[in-house]
């Protein structure tokens, strides 16, 4: 059946440009998750609508009941793992119920999946990555495929890797997730219930304060994080679905070489979603392609037309301030340092930083050897792509020096160059 959802996908606006979707998040105060979930489901904000998608947990009757004001026939995903408590199943439809939530569509995995590899039923235990793949993440890329993103529970407090969590942010795959709890705590959800007599799951009232898959789920103490009780002893925090696709989550179906994930960054090895523009490449629908300077010089307004997350090359002997002011409607800037003694990238780096207050991505590429990381580090590199075999074994096993002598003093920093004499430095 096809969602009403997606009657009006044909006449929206492309999805929002990064540099929108700054604006978008922008827009709302942080705690008013009931005007961003109404944009996000009533606006044009993608190419396609926008999912609604509930795991009919602890915290869920929250945004379940936005939905239900904004409109009770709004088409809400839930993934029926096979592995759920029979009373989350009954917790579901006790909220169809209590909502009015006319349609509600559960998302099973598929059969030959789960006899494939999860014949004994026991694939959480051994292996709960791939499990949380066969049963959420597949069969919600399947029901996703036909939406310009989804909408989560997600909040800043709940782990580390959330911290930083917008309301709208891009996928990737040029998607956006929608989280119009991202500012909640648990107080404002205690109140926000209690201030429209909502049901509480069973589990939660028994001290489940974060309910998944039953396997995967324990009762948190006094003091505990809500979410400790889930994949308890487990090297594991998310199910997958909310990596993006350069995450860091097992996806068997197409397991990346280690060579491929050669993109270092915030300390770890991924893989890199990015590429380089090819010769003659016509410059529409790009996404995720770095520009060499000189082709944007030359095409600016078509390359600044992109809507998809577009980067710009800069090679050696580019002038950085033909880019100028400009490199800030670009999400990532690659800088290719040809030879270990060719030290142009660095001041291309600083210029970025300092000059024109580049903030975002900035990448250092070529046969980058352990001793230059803690100088790109020092001129505000935040990724490298690593070919070497060394410096990737030295960045994996964090054994790098420390910067001690310098040649340039740094941004405002009061540090002294070597061999400066004492009385050439400015007084304060
Ligand atoms: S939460 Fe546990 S049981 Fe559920 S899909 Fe993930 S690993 Fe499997």
């Amino acid at each position: 059946m096809v969602s009403s959802n997606l009657a009006h996908a044909a006449t929206v606006k492309p999805r929002p440009t990064d540099l929108e979707l700054v604006a978008l998040n922008g827009m709302f105060d942080e705690k008013d998750g009931l005007s961003v979930l109404r944009h996000a489901l009533n606006e044009d904000i993608s190419p396609n609508s926008i999912a609604m998608v509930s795991s009919f947990g602890a915290d869920s009757s929250v945004l379940l009941h936005m939905v239900a004001q904004i409109n009770p026939h709004q088409e809400v995903l839930f993934l029926e793992t096979g592995k759920h408590f029979a009373e989350t199943l009954e917790y579901v439809e006790m909220m169809k119920k209590h909502l009015g939530l006319t349609n509600v569509r559960f998302l099973e995995p598929d059969t030959k999946d789960v006899e494939r590899f999860d014949a004994k039923g026991d694939l959480w235990q051994t292996d709960p990555d791939s499990c949380c793949h066969i049963r959420k993440t597949e069969p919600l890329d399947a029901a996703l495929k036909n939406y310009g993103g989804w909408v989560t529970g997600r909040k800043r407090f709940q782990t580390n890797d959330r911290g930083v969590l917008p309301h709208f942010e891009l996928t990737t795959d040029d998607r956006i997730k929608v989280n119009p709890l991202a500012y909640w705590d648990n107080d404002d959800v205690k109140a926000y219930r209690e201030a429209h007599d909502l049901p509480a799951h069973p589990l939660f009232l028994k001290g489940y304060l974060s309910i998944g898959c039953a396997p995967c789920t324990s009762m948190v103490k006094d003091g505990e994080d809500p979410r400790s009780g889930r994949w308890r002893g487990k090297d594991k925090t998310e199910c997958g679905i909310h990596f993006d696709v350069s995450g860091k989550i097992a996806n068997p179906g197409a397991e990346l070489e280690q060579s491929q994930m050669n993109l270092f960054k915030d300390g770890a090895f991924i893989a890199d979603n990015w590429r380089d523009l090819q010769e003659d490449e016509a410059l529409n629908d790009l996404h995720h392609v770095h520009i060499p300077l000189s082709v944007y010089v030359d095409n600016k307004s078509e390359v600044d037309a992109q809507q998809g997350a577009v980067g710009i090359l800069l090679q050696a002997g580019d002038d950085v301030d033909a880019l100028g002011e400009n490199a800030k409607r670009f999400a990532s800037i690659v800088v290719e340092f040809p030879a270990f003694t060719d030290g142009r990238g660095y001041s291309y780096a600083r210029l970025l930083r300092e000059r024109y207050d580049y903030t975002g991505e900035l990448r250092a590429r070529g046969d980058i050897l352990t001793d230059q990381v803690p100088y790109f580090q020092r001129c505000g590199f935040d990724a490298l792509t690593v070919g070497n075999a060394a410096t990737r074994k030295a960045l994996e096993e964090n054994d790098l020096g420390e910067v001690s002598i310098f040649m340039q003093p740094i941004g405002a920093s009061a540090e002294v160059p070597v061999g400066t004499r004492p009385f050439l430095r400015r007084a304060k």
